[in-house]
């Protein structure tokens, strides 16, 4: 499949990704040849309408198109092995459905919680644990496209009826003084209009015992070009903001996505990263040691290397837990252990992450 078939049949992802008030229109005839294989284009037809590919231009410029196992393409192309659903695998792998209070805001831990601010992203990662949540976004982008023009930045957040959700979600807030962290999550939370993080910003600023914001991106490295516009200064708040940015290997870290960390880091925000381990991504001592000395390079710090979880179809993605103990540990003997991040897993029921065990 060409660029040209490539795109056309794309085109309302791309139209979503690339509306004018992303400011990423000029990078569509930049799109390399993605040469995708037939198996690749079977998994791509067969995505379509369940989570569908979705790759913004900044992103795809980083693949090498040309290599069937370039590790950033692994992550973006479906893979027709994602028909196949073990038994062991969940449509809602940290079982979120069940501790929603309120749709929308998960409270699994004490004292802090998750607000699913955005169902949606620019980027769809096919290991992506939250998924099955993400149903049908090009009918959804199709539809609103109908409706005069639009970008991911409009897809509704929390549902139908935004402004009663975010409410809830805040009163709920409020209602809990025990809940001194609030993280924003999604989908993308930085891909929803920029007055409505804001807003949500300013909100949590006006609960006294909410003392800590904690913003899970991956906008950064997918399409970082988005974050231009946005001052810092909208960040600075009496509540102490924190970004912790979905990096998986040092090549995502492009010089626009090194420039976004940089003004964080300089803007005085606490910037951490967390990572996926994945089979044929970044398996390998080399790569991570690469990618964790990368990132505190940058002054950030790498914080969590999570065991992936228990997605529909992500199977091919998986590491053993003896192997990940083993990589983790002969990266401890090569970098500094302020570079080591945390390896853990998520376990449904538990008051927080798991921990897992290993001996430099
Ligand atoms: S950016 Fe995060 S939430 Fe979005 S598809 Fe990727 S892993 Fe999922």
């Amino acid at each position: 499949m060409g660029p040209a078939a490539w795109v056309e049949a794309n085109k309302w992802e791309h139209l979503g990704i690339m509306g004018e008030s992303m400011d990423e229109t000029a990078g569509i005839e930049s799109i390399p040849d993605l040469m995708l294989t037939p198996m690749e284009c079977a998994a791509v037809s067969a995505s379509a309408g369940v989570f569908s590919f979705r790759v913004p231009a900044h992103y795809a410029g980083l693949i090498c198109w040309d290599d069937a196992s370039d590790p950033l393409r692994i992550q973006v192309v479906p893979d027709i092995r994602e028909a196949m659903i073990r038994s062991d695998e969940s449509p809602d792998p940290l079982g979120e459905g069940g501790s929603m209070p309120v749709p929308g805001l998960v409270h699994r831990y004490p004292g802090r919680v998750l607000w699913l601010v955005a169902s949606d992203c620019p980027i769809h990662c096919r290991f992506c644990f939250r998924r099955s949540r993400m149903v049908d976004p090009a009918a959804r982008l199709k539809a609103s496209m109908g409706n005069g023009g639009t970008t991911g930045s409009q897809i509704p957040v929390n549902g139908n009826n935004p402004d009663s959700d975010i409410y809830r979600i805040l009163d709920y807030i409020a209602r809990h003084p025990e809940i001194h962290e609030v993280i924003l999550s999604g989908g993308e939370p930085l891909w929803v209009p920029q007055i409505q993080i804001h807003e949500i910003i300013d909100r949590l600023n006006n609960i006294p015992h909410v003392h800590f914001i904690r913003v899970h991106t991956r906008l950064p490295v997918a399409a970082p070009h988005i974050l231009d516009g946005i001052p810092e200064t909208h960040w600075k708040t009496s509540t102490i903001v924190r970004f912790v940015i979905h990096i998986n290997h040092a090549r995502e870290l492009s010089p626009a996505c090194r420039a976004v960390i940089r003004r964080l880091v300089d803007g005085g925000f606490p910037v951490l990263t967390q990572s996926v381990l994945l089979a044929r991504v970044n398996d390998s001592v080399q790569t991570l040691c690469r990618l964790f000395t990368d990132i505190s390079s940058l002054g950030a710090h790498p914080y969590y290397l999570h065991q992936l979880d228990p997605a529909p179809g992500t199977a091919h993605f998986r590491v053993a837990d003896t192997r990940a103990c083993a990589l983790v540990a002969a990266v401890a003997r090569e970098v500094p252990g302020y570079m080591v991040p945390r390896l853990v897993r998520d376990i449904p029921g538990r008051a927080a992450k798991v921990p897992l065990h290993f001996s430099p």
